[in-house]
């Protein structure tokens, strides 16, 4: 086991999201069931209230970031909805709902203070302020496509292009899971892996855009280890809420007896998103 440090006293604000977490899995294990509403709570209510509290912090308008932070998780929804049809749809649209969810994210998380654009492409994120545009390295979207080529996947260009997110592609096996996975496609937030068809992009594209959404989670290992935080400095993007939530998440699953792969809240949001919305297309 790593020893890290955890130097800096515990906020109350990461109490607050830490018991608010528990007690939504805690909901989710009751309703067994994921539904509109739990969409609402993890895009639009979560967000609106990490930005009140941080404008409260701040001491600028917590009415002004309330509306800011709900409005762009309003638009992060309805970028999540379009996710699982993407499949069948061509590159514009995917890139349409891509960028909506990374201006939700920008909006919310930027909501009292200055406003910064933000969006992950492959393994650096596009960052803009009212002076600059840059590109900055992030910790898991540079880490995730070093693991998938060394798992044996192949970069796919063409769905990478179609999707704004870096694809790769396996060979299957006869009962359709990827060559050595069991799974029949995956993620590793940022990124995803395929058979050749493509198949089940929909539900993993759901995966990159709850990677950016948590994005704005001060369950960060940056906030949680100062000395990383540090090294980080400006130059790196910490995008590692995700994950952190993700092994919460499974650590729940393996103490409840579930499923990682069904029943913890990032896969119930997927398959709730692809039985509701893919058969509009
Ligand atoms: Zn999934």
């Amino acid at each position: 086991m790593a020893s890290f440090k955890i130097s800096k006293p515990v906020s109350p604000v990461l109490i607050a999201i830490f018991c608010s977490m528990i007690l939504l899995n805690c909901s989710y294990n009751i309703a067994r069931a994921f539904s509109n509403k739990e969409l609402a709570i993890t895009s639009i209510g979560i967000p609106a209230v990490l930005a009140a509290m941080r404008a409260h912090y701040n001491g600028t308008s917590v009415k002004k970031a309330l509306i800011q932070a709900a409005f762009g998780g309003y638009l992060m929804q309805e970028g999540f909805k379009m996710a699982p049809k993407l499949e069948e749809k061509p590159a514009w649209y995917a890139w349409q709902a891509k960028i909506m969810v990374n201006l939700g994210a920008s909006l919310a998380e930027s909501a009292g203070d200055d406003f910064v654009y933000r969006m992950d492409i492959g393994p650096v994120w596009l960052v803009a302020d009212g002076r600059n545009i840059r590109l900055k390295p992030a910790i898991n979207a540079v880490l995730a496509p070093i693991v998938h080529v060394f798992e044996g996947s192949k970069p796919d260009w063409g769905r990478s292009l179609k999707y704004g997110t870096l694809a790769f592609e396996r060979s299957s096996s006869r009962d359709g899971t990827l060559n050595g996975t069991g799974a029949l496609a995956y993620s590793n937030a940022n990124t995803f892996t395929t058979n050749r068809n493509g198949e089940h992009s929909g539900h993993e594209l759901v995966h990159t855009f709850q990677y950016r959404r948590d994005a704005m989670s001060p369950l960060r290992i940056g906030n949680l280890i100062t000395e990383i935080d540090e090294r980080l400095g400006d130059t790196w993007i910490d995008d590692t809420g995700w994950s952190i939530s993700w092994g919460l998440q499974c650590a729940w699953a393996e103490y409840k007896d579930k499923s990682k792969d069904f029943d913890i809240p990032f896969e119930k949001e997927a398959y709730y998103l692809e039985k509701e919305y893919r058969k509009y297309y």
